[in-house]
């Protein structure tokens, strides 16, 4: 049996966590293969969609920097690739042609949207606006909420994404303590609080806070960010960013090897026990 071969490629990725989720699933199910990092130079892409084309590789999820730079080496965009321009998930349909999807959007839905009730009400605002935040707005939209603006630090990127998604309301970033209060739904799509730059985070004022807040952190490292930590102590309901990992891992793994697979105790203990 031929051993199938999957793997990520961005850069900087080797802190990325997916190999460890894959190779779980690899293994649970009995497949006979390996989930790999690949660390490659904006100029290797073409190189990596040739492996896909020649079946060294039986597919790839592509991270920051590329989710859109890796499109133009692409046949085809389908779905949720197709609505945000952005690319996480490659294969080789039957067809032949190397197809882009994006499964962050499902990772977004099925993570936090799904568990958050009457959340078709909420009015969001989406913290940050880049590689990751279209696929944030446009599950936001595919969940039916109307009411959805977006706050960067560089003004340029939000005016830039509503280009796409003209129903964005852009804020001003030395706005944003005052403009906290007005949201419901808030999602952290900066790097701020992540590892190695703890000092830098989010500054929430509590007396500015909907008691009823719900805060989406994307981070996974930490688990609990500064941001979501005081939140949380606040009786916030609070998401870090893990599940959002697990879910677009678990579509990806799907489309690949066509087994929907669970996501268990073990699984979770062992990402976990990576992040620690
Ligand atoms: P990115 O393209 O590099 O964007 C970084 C964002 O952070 C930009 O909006 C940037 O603002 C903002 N930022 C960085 N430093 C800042 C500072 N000092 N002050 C204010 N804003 C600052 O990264 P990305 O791919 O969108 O990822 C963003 C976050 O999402 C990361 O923390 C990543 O861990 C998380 N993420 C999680 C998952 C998951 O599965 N859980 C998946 C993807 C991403 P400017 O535009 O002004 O630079």
């Amino acid at each position: 049996m031929v051993k199938k071969k999957f793997a990520i490629t961005g850069s900087p990725i080797s802190h990325s966590l997916s190999p460890v989720l894959h190779n779980y699933w690899l293994k649970k199910y009995n497949i006979e293969g390996e989930y790999v990092l690949m660390e490659e130079s904006e100029k290797n892409l073409a190189n990596i969609i040739k492996k896909i084309r020649n079946k060294e590789l039986d597919g790839i999820n592509v991270t920051l920097p590329y989710k859109q730079k890796i499109i133009p080496f692409l046949d085809k965009l389908v779905n949720d690739a197709k609505n945000t321009n952005s690319v996480n998930t490659i294969y080789l349909d039957n067809d032949s042609s190397v197809i882009g999807e994006n499964t962050d959007v499902f990772g977004i839905q099925a993570a936090y949207l799904k568990q958050i009730s009457h959340v078709e009400n909420k009015k969001a605002l989406v913290i940050g606006a880049g590689g990751v935040a279209p696929s944030i707005i446009f599950a936001l939209r595919k969940t039916k909420i109307s009411n959805i603006s977006i706050i960067n630090r560089t003004k340029e990127k939000s005016l830039f994404l509503k280009k796409k998604f003209n129903y964005l309301s852009v804020l001003e970033w030395d706005n944003l303590e005052n403009e906290i209060i007005n949201f419901d739904l808030i999602i952290n799509a900066t790097s701020l609080g992540l590892k190695g730059k703890e000092d830098f985070n989010l500054n929430f004022d509590l007396a500015k806070v909907k008691k009823s807040l719900v805060f989406i952190d994307t981070i996974y490292n930490p688990l609990e960010t500064k941001t979501l930590k005081l939140l949380k102590n606040a009786d916030v309901k609070t998401f870090n960013g893990l599940e959002m990992l697990i879910y677009q891992g678990q579509k990806s793994f799907y489309l690949w090897n066509k087994i929907n697979p669970e996501i268990d105790d073990s699984l979770i203990e062992l990402l976990m026990s990576k992040i620690k």
